[in-house]
């Protein structure tokens, strides 16, 4: 098959579909790679290196569009993208599409064949091609969180570690999921005091099982969050009813119950935000300040560290773009559910029914 690979162009996204290692996997198994000059730049990826892998790099998005049979990508296809999707050719990347009408009618007009990550499943029930994001961006929500704990970032001036005499920072994490987990991972290495909440009780006891002693848990709910308002540092914002906007789990009013220079991280903000105060950010602005406490609530975290996220989504989508690939889309589907899972839009045809739903239109 020809596997092609544009530059992504939604502003601030650094990232790339294919890895090197990944044109090199797909050519040896026989199939042919079309990559956009300059494609893994932001990525720290030289045409070089894919052309060493064995891939052929053209000069436009159009070059790509024209020849390949499967495009692959990282962000949903932007109008002038989609444009150039055509019947028959396969589309494999995010694309959120249940709050996007002009994409999925333009994705039906194009006849493509569109298999969105986010929605292929694991055997567990979890969706992985989902964590590898949540991963990244709940090892880097302590890390953004304790650089706006600097004062000269406007925050209280507290070192998450302390030092030998003085006590570290207490962060609370609220959602023990992937996010979280990864959260408390970071925040327990660099020394804080973490705290995390849930409602799941068998997360809770996961977490106090892997992490022998290094964190509590708590059963989330609302007292339990007031009680640790007044004494947080950081809050990090991890939570996820699955098909819901976050719930606010912290008012403006109790904001008034934290410390001034505390920060809140919401990492939840993809999905509205978890603090009522939360409203998204950018990479370039990430941090502002309501009622003396801070608020980082970049919604695309993972685009900070484009080199890590990468490699962490180019190795779980890997095993997929490979099978459809070798099996055409067709035949991959049929002998695995979980990627069948993935397919949204087929030949004018919505195929997956939460989207239909939402936008009202017939799946
Ligand atoms: P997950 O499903 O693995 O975990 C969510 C956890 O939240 C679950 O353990 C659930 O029990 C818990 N929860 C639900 N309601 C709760 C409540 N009221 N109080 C406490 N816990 C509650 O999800 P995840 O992969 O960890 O993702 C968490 C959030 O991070 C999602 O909103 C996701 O979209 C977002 N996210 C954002 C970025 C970004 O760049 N901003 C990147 C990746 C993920």
């Amino acid at each position: 098959m020809k596997i092609g690979c544009p530059t992504e162009i939604k502003p601030q996204e650094y990232r790339v579909g294919l890895t090197p290692n990944a044109a090199l996997e797909a050519i040896g198994r026989g199939h042919e790679v079309i990559v956009q000059a300059g494609a893994g730049v932001g990525a720290g990826f030289e045409d070089d290196a894919y052309q060493a892998a064995g891939a052929r790099i053209v000069d436009t998005a159009e070059a790509v569009f024209v020849e390949a049979e499967m495009i692959v990508k990282v962000k949903e296809p932007q109008s002038a993208e989609r444009k150039m999707l055509r019947e028959g050719q396969v589309l494999f990347t995010y694309l959120h599409l249940a709050p996007d009408p002009d994409q999925t009618r333009d994705l039906m007009q194009s006849g493509a064949t569109c298999i969105a990550y986010e929605t292929v499943t694991d055997r567990n029930g979890g969706l992985p091609l989902l964590a590898p994001m949540s991963e990244v961006a709940g090892r880097l929500a302590p890390q953004m969180g304790a650089w706006t704990l600097q004062k000269a970032n406007g925050g209280r001036g507290v070192l998450m570690g302390g030092v030998p005499g003085v006590r570290p920072a207490n962060v609370v994490i609220i959602g023990g999921g992937v996010v979280g987990t990864a959260a408390a991972r970071v925040a327990t290495g660099m020394g804080a005091n973490v705290t995390v909440l849930d409602r799941s009780l068998p997360r809770l006891s996961y977490l106090d099982d892997v992490f022998m002693g290094r964190l509590t848990t708590q059963f989330s709910d609302r007292g339990a969050i007031e009680e640790l308002l007044p004494r947080a540092d950081m809050i990090v914002g991890a939570v996820l009813v699955p098909g819901a906007a976050a719930p606010k789990l912290i008012s403006r009013a109790q904001l008034g119950l934290m410390n001034h220079g505390a920060t809140l991280v919401d990492v939840a903000i993809d999905q509205g935000g978890c603090f009522e105060t939360s409203k998204a950010t950018t990479h370039q602005d990430p941090v502002y300040e309501v009622d003396g406490v801070m608020h980082y609530c970049v919604a695309n975290m993972p685009g900070a560290v484009a080199r890590t996220s990468t490699i962490a989504l180019g190795n779980a989508t890997m095993p997929f773009m490979l099978a459809i690939a070798d099996k055409g889309w067709k035949q991959a589907c049929a002998d695995d559910p979980h990627l069948k899972a993935g397919l949204n839009v087929h030949a004018g045809r919505l195929t997956y029914a939460a989207v239909g739903e939402a936008l009202g239109i017939d799946s």
